[in-house]
């Protein structure tokens, strides 16, 4: 069973690969120390806090039980504190650690902690340390910078489609996520795919639209219309779907967002 995105590797304005990965570590699963009921430890590994080192503060998200826990919380307030006990030294730089502290003990089971932050490349689980995937795109200069217009317009569309865990807007999710492991052709058909990419697409034109009233968006930047959304089985490998949406901006572009979906045989 695989999920695979193998999406944006080309920048569909230049045609050109596209750059580097933001490192944005997402869902990592922790768990209550349970000598102190204030720390948080790597589920995967309770020995350790952080999995990995957070590269600022402002990007760290927490989740209980599926809602998001804002850092003020009064139940399940929290902080980032540095980890005096971790010190790793990377590519001959000693890289701090932090670990999670929630303000007060916290003495209930929590059935699942989520944590999601921003970490350095050689601890990215999300490029694997290589630098390379589909947040940001290397600008001229050789440095990652933000992407814009029709790129971000792309990226968005497919994070919509691929992303089944939205908590701010929780009716607004995608089951394509859930296909992950059915039999294709039994549990779930062309059809299925396509029609889900239709409506993820046309929530991200609703939330837009509602967006557009209280905030400017790059014309570029906004969806107008779906143009087409194909699902094609692989000839090659009858597990695999090659789905290929085409959508449109107000600037009057249209852009691919393509992707693979692998399916149990
Ligand atoms: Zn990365």
């Amino acid at each position: 069973m695989s999920f695979d995105y193998n999406v944006l590797v080309i920048d569909p304005m230049t045609g050109l690969p596209i750059g580097a990965c933001d490192h944005h570590q997402w869902f990592e699963r922790y768990i209550v120390n349970t000598d102190d009921f204030r720390t948080l430890n790597y589920a995967l590994n309770p020995s350790i806090n952080m999995r990995a080192p957070i590269n600022g503060f402002d990007a760290v998200q927490i989740w209980i039980a599926e809602e998001p826990i804002q850092s003020t919380d009064p139940v399940y307030g929290w902080q980032v504190v540095v980890d005096p006990n971790r010190v790793e030294e990377v590519d001959g730089q000693n890289t701090s650690f932090y670990k999670i502290v929630f303000n007060q003990p916290v003495r209930i089971v929590l059935p699942l902690i989520e944590v999601s932050y921003i970490t350095q490349q050689p601890y990215c689980m999300k490029c694997s340390g290589l630098g390379s995937l589909n947040d940001f795109k290397i600008g001229s200069s050789g440095t990652p910078g933000h992407v814009t217009q029709v790129t971000k317009l792309v990226q968005k569309a497919l994070k919509w489609v691929l992303t089944s865990q939205d908590p701010f807007y929780p009716p607004f999710t995608c089951a394509i996520k859930d296909y992950v492991g059915r039999k294709f052709g039994l549990q779930i058909t062309e059809t299925d795919v396509q029609t889900e990419v239709m409506n993820a697409l046309s929530n991200m034109q609703q939330v837009q639209q509602a967006q557009g009233t209280v905030q400017t968006l790059d014309p570029q930047e906004i969806l107008k219309d779906i143009v087409s959304v194909t699902v094609t089985p692989d000839p090659n490998d009858p597990t695999s779907l090659f789905v290929s949406p085409i959508i449109s901006n107000y600037s009057g572009q249209t852009a691919p967002i393509g992707f693979t979906l692998r399916t149990n045989q």
